[in-house]
């Protein structure tokens, strides 16, 4: 397939000229293009996902594709981002799926559920399971393509003002958590608040709600969390690998030589290792940071996880009795999710624990 868009994109007469591969690349048409991004600028390793890709892309291409970034409502306020990739407004849109699960619950599918795949086993579901597969299946209902752009490993569990000891402390607690999460902490009689990042401090400052998460020390330090409450819970178990993507407007797509679709693909896949890799490098000193100010760490009690996995796995059949884009995906995700865990346990998890129970 590639390497029929390669003769087209390339034409007949470029491709017979064996050996002239630069010839190619200088029959590419300089393009320009605009990517919002769901996020702000101050969010250097999220946001960064697509300033990388860019200059990848230019890189790759020459200097002749060029793709402008914009920030979270620049042009395009993030609520509206899938809307506007799907009209065309932008060609791309850098985002959490999760945030339209509005939309279609399916969208969380394609980022993170509670208790759903770690990073690495999102990788694996996109990249060699069914995972990309379907996940588009879906999204051509909306006019786009998607492309795996970044995943910020398992993020923590937020601030509080007070400690979460019981299951019963959640109740009436006001939490802003991101996207589909809130279906399964009110469930567990929480008030789900869904508030923009640049004003969660406030909130949490003024007590207009109790507990807020985020994504982790590095970028939780930076917006000053820890300054507002003492309790820094863990695991984010609604997060355990949110997988951000980049959305490509099905007809702009389709009208790119093979060319340049490889290199959005490679640009793409380069920008989804980075941004894992910046989380995974970063994250221990502002832990530290975190730490040396008398943030308290505190892991969410057993009970709370159970009661909380079993509101999920509620949920899941639920919303897969009513809607069967969602049960399309979920089934093979679930399927994936049993098998990783069953392969992991004997390995990263073994290993994990044994090198972090010793000292370094
Ligand atoms: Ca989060």
């Amino acid at each position: 397939m590639e390497r029929r868009s390669f003769v087209h994109g390339a034409g007949l007469a470029g491709v017979l000229a064996a050996g002239v591969a630069p010839a190619v690349v200088h029959a590419q048409t300089a393009l320009r293009w605009r990517l919002t991004s769901a996020f702000p600028k101050s969010l250097d390793t999220i946001y960064g996902a697509s300033d990388t890709f860019a200059k990848k892309v230019k890189d790759m291409s020459g200097g002749k594709f060029e793709i402008s970034v914009h920030a979270a409502g620049e042009l395009v306020p993030t609520p509206g981002l899938v809307d506007a990739v799907q009209n065309g407004t932008v060609e791309m849109g850098h985002t959490a799926p999760y945030y339209y699960f509005g939309k279609n619950d399916a969208f969380a599918l394609g980022c993170a559920v509670p208790f759903g795949l770690n990073s690495r086993q999102m990788t694996a579901w996109n990249y060699d399971g069914n995972g990309l597969k379907l996940m588009r299946e879906f999204y051509s209902n909306y006019g786009f393509i998607s492309f795996p752009m970044g995943n910020t490993g398992a993020q923590m569990g937020g601030w509080y003002r007070k400690e979460i000891k019981t299951v019963a402390d959640m109740k009436g607690l006001k939490f802003r958590v991101g996207g589909f999460a809130g279906k399964v902490t009110s469930r567990l009689g929480a008030v789900s608040q869904n508030i923009p990042g640049g004003e969660i401090y406030q909130a949490l400052e003024k007590g207009t709600i109790d507990a807020a998460e985020w994504v982790g020390p590095y970028d939780d330090l930076k917006l000053g969390f820890n300054k507002v409450a003492p309790i820094y819970h863990y695991p984010g178990w609604w997060e355990g690998g949110p997988q951000l993507d980049l959305y490509v407007n099905q007809k702009a797509y389709d009208g790119l030589s093979g060319e340049y679709k490889a290199i959005i693909e490679s640009a793409a896949a380069y920008a989804h290792t980075e941004m894992q890799a910046k989380y995974d490098a970063r994250n221990p000193g502002a832990l530290r940071t975190l730490v040396a100010n008398k943030t308290k760490l505190v892991p969410f009690p057993k009970p709370v996880l159970d009661a909380a996995f079993k509101e999920a796995m509620a949920l899941y059949s639920e919303v897969s009795a009513s809607n069967p884009a969602f049960k399309k995906i979920y089934d093979d995700y679930s399927k994936f999710r049993a098998e990783s865990n069953l392969w992991f346990r004997f390995t990263e998890a073994r290993f994990d624990s044994y090198m972090q129970s010793v000292k370094l």
